[in-house]
């Protein structure tokens, strides 16, 4: 270009291409806002934002790559990104609920999300929290008013499955939205879209960026629900995305098959070597639940997610703390879906009855298998139990 004052340099610089290229990575469109080449076109574009890029506070050809990838990937109509997993699920029930409405949440679902529902009452929103051992027990807790059934299959936490045909089934004759947050299988190993299931959510933060280095959300459903959840939650309530972190999101998923199927595999080397041992009373996931567990896996799921909850066979603090303690190559550390393994016990210290609400006991540990040698997380999780029990 040949610039004739500082404003042409500082301005215009992107307007001209010194040269054809075509980029092997897409590229990022780090803006906050779009030129207009005609007031007609500013017009146009400003009254259809959703489909128009204006602002990046409502959409942005990066963070539209992303959307437009996560759809294709779980069979939906449209996505629409969010700055967090949180982002995604407070803006659809912002927008899908109102005064007088019923929402029932199934089983241990994430705790901020079971807040949200709670903090909701102060707008007339009435939240059922309740947890059945069968899908079927459900139905029972409907009501005139109910909304929306919201859970998490396999739950947080307890690592729960449901029938996701049945819910869809119940719902759809009463006109109940019916939501799930996928996050643990991600968008290749489930597909609830393809069971009748309304809306899925997903906290990008987990195996979608891969790499503990972004924080997302995204939404995926019919696109009259999405671009409600658009117009509403996502523009009144901010939780904007920045065209960076959707395109690490972006990057993620060029590796996720290969790093989902990594995983798949090492969560049964791991569980395999401890299902047995007589140190953990109890394991958490599909793979190690009773039959009907494993029938509603193989009906739902096409590989396994490697999180999972493991309760210590003593309620014994000190022993906790020495395993979590000893661990050496697993970590201490909240979130998961990144390389590195981690452990989380739910025992603050000060929640027993916290936990006891939810039928856990103090020494259960959310356990999450990363991308290192399997084997080596196995020899690590032995030697931190030899520290807190003895060898056996
Ligand atoms: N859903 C599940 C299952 C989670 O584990 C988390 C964890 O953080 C969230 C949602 C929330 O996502 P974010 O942290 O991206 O807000």
């Amino acid at each position: 270009m040949k610039a004739e004052n500082y404003a042409d340099i500082v301005t215009e610089v992107d307007k001209e291409q010194a040269e054809p290229f075509v980029p092997m990575a897409p590229e990022i469109v780090q803006t906050s806002s779009f030129y207009f080449a005609t007031y007609e076109q500013f017009m146009a574009d400003s009254a259809d934002e959703k489909n128009h890029f204006v602002y990046t506070r409502g959409s942005n050809p990066t963070i539209r790559s992303l959307e437009d990838k996560l759809a294709w990937l779980e069979g939906g109509e449209k996505c629409k990104v969010f700055a967090s997993g949180m982002g995604a699920i407070s803006s659809t029930l912002f927008t899908l609920l109102r005064a007088g409405d019923h929402i029932l949440m199934v089983n241990t679902i994430y705790g901020e999300a079971v807040s949200f529902a709670k903090y909701l009452a102060k707008f007339g929103v009435v939240l059922d929290k309740i947890d059945v051992g069968n899908t079927d027990e459900i139905e029972a807790h409907i009501t005139e008013q109910t909304k929306m059934i919201y859970f998490e299959s396999p739950s947080s936490q307890k690592f729960e499955m449901l029938d996701l045909e049945k819910i869809a089934a119940m719902a759809k004759t009463k006109k109940i939205y019916t939501v799930i947050d996928g996050t643990w299988a991600s968008p290749l190993f489930q597909h609830p879209l393809d069971h009748g299931i309304d809306i899925v959510i997903h906290s990008l933060s987990k195996y979608i960026g891969g790499h503990s280095d972004l924080v997302g959300g995204a939404v995926i459903g019919k696109t009259n629900l999405v671009d409600n959840i658009f117009a509403n939650g996502h523009q009144a309530l901010g939780a904007v995305i920045s065209p960076f972190d959707a395109w690490l999101a972006i990057r993620g998923i060029r590796t996720l098959p290969v790093r989902m199927a990594y995983v798949d595999k090492a969560i049964r080397t791991v569980l395999d070597q401890l299902k047995n041992d007589p140190r953990i009373a109890k394991i958490d996931h599909p793979y190690c639940g009773d039959a009907e567990q494993q029938r509603l896996a193989s009906k739902y799921l096409s590989g396994y997610g490697s999180l999972f909850g493991m309760d210590m066979a003593d309620e014994d603090f000190d022993k906790l703390k020495v395993f979590v303690d000893s661990l050496r190559v697993v970590s201490i550390g909240v979130s998961w879906g990144g390389f590195e393994s981690l452990a989380l016990p739910s025992y603050k210290g000060n929640n027993k009855e916290n936990l006891v609400a939810r039928g856990l006991p103090i020494s259960h540990i959310r356990m999450y298998v990363g991308l290192e040698d399997p084997q080596t997380i196995v020899t690590d999780i032995h030697q931190a139990m030899d520290k807190a029990y003895g060898k056996i």
